[in-house]
């Protein structure tokens, strides 16, 4: 067991290693190429009796863990969305788990509570998110939609189901069919039935026909159904696309429907003015989610969630058991266990705050845009080569794209396309995710880690381009 004395020592050095690992990040394969037992398989089953030293656990880490590791802070790693991460977040996290706070409550760390009220302010000042909105961080967007819909479920029951749980269920939710697999979760969880969800087309740039949405409304009612929530996506998961707020605002206004917003991904956007007009609406929602860990270097978890009504979050999740009580319940202050599910809170406001601190907002914009001008500059490259075609608006930072050349049968295009993509994430050299669009499998490529490089691009570029050389071969029917 370390005194302080070897903690500081060891502190120094792991310090060193973290500045290493960055400075030589990319020298190790983006995606770990390990099979699946390969790292259990070598680590001890039984725990040690004894304690052993940190040189013995580090040997083991460097040897055994560090192959199994997915080097996600890769500026090669295009794959997904990123969970960036950035030099001031690594630093607060230390400090953060220096203190070890539990943050549950305003007495349990005041600091934790005011501070996270305050940077969740800053955001909205940040955002356009209006004024009338509450923030508190929730662990991922995931949670957020789910705590969106279960208020609104309260909301909407007279809290009635907290109470005595579902009588006779009869709300519906709605969203696109290009929605994020966490609603579909959502819906089920909260126990309204995925069979209760609606999916609503998309037109060609994959965001939700309002006109269809309002058709399903009027339907459900005539069926005397209760239409209970729409979920609006500002930046889907598999082509960035961006529902419009505006239209699918007013039917909620007009049929009284809780609007959540989830801008997971593209929300972080929305510190640049260029794409402000995506809120317009927001007066009319009643909840939005984004994840400054996705795209605002501030390294998982901390995810943003805002309500308009956070009276009606609080009544659906407050529970005061007497070990509970404190002083400050009487006082004006934030006891964020009652604003979600979980009790116990990580203080993670802190990590934001030295995030938006040290990086300025002018730091963030020139970033967020240095990662889209990027993706531009990408997209330009493949639609030069008519090998190549781009799959969906480039909205942001992700580069929907395949191999297609022309006169090849679908079924062969998405075999080579899969394949690429295989033999692209097989050499190490860059990491790359799919999605599958109209039936087609398409390329992702998201240009959103925080020490990307235009360099790096242009080199994924050109192993994309050697790569479709070496295996268009192995594609008998080509030959
Ligand atoms: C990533 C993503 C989510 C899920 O985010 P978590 O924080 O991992 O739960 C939800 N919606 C969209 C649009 C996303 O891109």
């Amino acid at each position: 067991m370390l005194n302080i004395k070897e903690f500081k020592k060891y502190g120094y050095e792991f310090i060193d290693w973290i500045a290493n690992y960055y400075s030589n990040i990319e020298n190790y394969p983006v995606k770990s190429q390990v099979q699946p037992g390969d790292i259990y398989s070598k680590l001890p089953d039984k725990p040690p009796l004894k304690g052993e030293t940190i040189e013995e656990i580090i040997k083991d880490f460097n040897e055994i863990i560090i192959p199994g590791i997915t080097h996600w802070q890769s500026p090669n790693f295009y794959a997904y969305f990123p969970a960036n991460t950035s030099f001031p977040s690594i630093l607060a996290e230390m400090l953060t788990s220096a203190l070890g706070v539990q943050g549950m409550k305003w007495e349990t760390s005041p600091a934790a509570a005011e501070l996270e009220e305050l940077v969740m302010n800053w955001l909205k000042k940040m955002t356009g998110i209006p004024d009338n909105f509450d923030g508190v961080i929730q662990d991922t967007a995931s949670t957020s939609t789910l705590a969106a819909v279960l208020t609104a479920r309260e909301k909407y029951s007279g809290f009635k189901i907290n109470k005595s749980g579902f009588q006779n269920n009869k709300f519906r939710v709605y969203c696109s069919t290009e929605t994020h697999s966490s609603i579909e979760k959502a819906v089920k969880i909260a126990g309204i039935g995925k069979n209760n969800l609606i999916k609503i087309k998309t037109d060609n740039n994959f965001g939700l026909i309002p006109e269809l949405l309002e058709d399903a409304v009027q339907k459900d009612l005539s069926k005397s159904k209760k239409p209970l929530c729409i979920i609006a996506t500002l930046g889907t998961t598999s082509s960035t696309a961006v529902d419009s707020l505006k239209l699918i605002s007013n039917i909620s206004k007009k049929y009284d429907i809780w609007l959540h917003i989830d801008a997971a991904y593209a929300g972080n956007s929305l510190i640049l003015p260029e794409y402000k007009w995506m809120l317009e609406g927001i007066e009319n929602a009643d909840s939005i989610v984004f994840n400054p860990h996705k795209w605002l270097f501030t390294n998982f978890d901390c995810s943003a969630f805002f309500i308009k009504e956070k009276e009606y979050l609080i009544r659906t999740f407050e529970i005061i058991p007497e070990y509970l009580k404190t002083v400050s319940d009487a006082k004006k202050v934030n006891n964020y266990c009652d604003w979600g599910i979980p009790l116990g809170r990580r203080f993670r406001a802190l990590k934001l705050w030295f995030v938006i601190r040290n990086y300025g907002i002018e730091g963030i914009q020139d970033t967020l845009r240095k990662h889209i001008s990027i993706a531009k500059n990408l997209e330009e490259e493949i639609k030069k080569d008519n090998r190549f075609e781009i799959l969906a608006p480039v909205n942001f930072n992700l580069i929907c794209f395949r191999y297609n050349p022309g006169n090849i049968d679908e079924e062969t295009l998405n075999n080579i396309n899969e394949s690429l993509m295989h033999n692209l994430n097989k050499t190490g050299k860059i990491y790359l995710s799919h999605t599958k669009l109209n039936g087609k499998f398409t390329l992702r490529i998201v240009t959103g880690q925080t020490y990307l490089r235009i360099e790096n691009v242009r080199k994924a570029w050109e192993l994309i381009k050697e790569t479709i050389n070496n295996i268009l071969s192995d594609f008998v029917s080509l030959s």
